[in-house]
């Protein structure tokens, strides 16, 4: 496992979330933003730095890297992702190819929470390494809600349900 360096903030966890503390809101919204761009082949590069700040991302349909706002991306704009990219016309093929990994089952070695239940112990787990101010916890516990799985959009879906119980 890679342990990131966190550099400015001892106990903020930069990986995952970019200048955001590691609040039930802002992890909602984070696993929501992954889910999206991941449904329209894009992928985070650094933390989820919240809907109208830039954030390294990188086009799954070519591998080109940038910055985008997560406000542009959730709609899918623009219909030109980026300078050189394929044309727009090619992307639901280039796209429902990519889809062929998103199985819906979590088949990785570490597990991830795909039920209400197993994202409220999951949630659970965030709190507590957050509260310990333990980083390398806390990042391991964010990953479970924030890595790239199989099963993004089944997760999301867990999520959305927990934040509509609890908040
Ligand atoms: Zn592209
Ligand atoms: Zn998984």
């Amino acid at each position: 496992m890679n342990n990131t360096p966190i550099a400015q903030h001892p106990s903020a966890p930069n990986r995952y979330l970019e200048g955001l503390a590691p609040t039930p809101r802002n992890i909602i919204s984070a696993v929501r933003a992954f889910a999206r761009i991941d449904e329209l082949g894009w992928a985070a590069r650094g933390g989820y730095p919240g809907s109208d700040v830039l954030w390294e991302v990188t086009c799954l349909v070519d591998g080109w890297q940038g910055l985008r706002f997560y406000s542009h991306l959730r709609r899918n704009k623009p219909i030109k992702r980026h300078q050189g990219c394929a044309a727009a016309a090619d992307h639901p093929r280039a796209l429902a190819a990519l889809a062929t990994y998103a199985t819906g089952v979590c088949t990785c070695r570490t597990t991830h929470p795909v039920t209400v239940h197993d994202v409220t112990a999951a949630f659970g787990a965030v709190d507590r390494a957050w509260q310990l101010g333990a980083p390398d916890a806390l990042n391991q516990a964010l990953g479970r809600l924030l890595d790239p799985c199989p099963a993004i959009a089944l997760r999301a879906q867990a999520v959305a349900a927990f934040a509509s119980h609890s908040h």
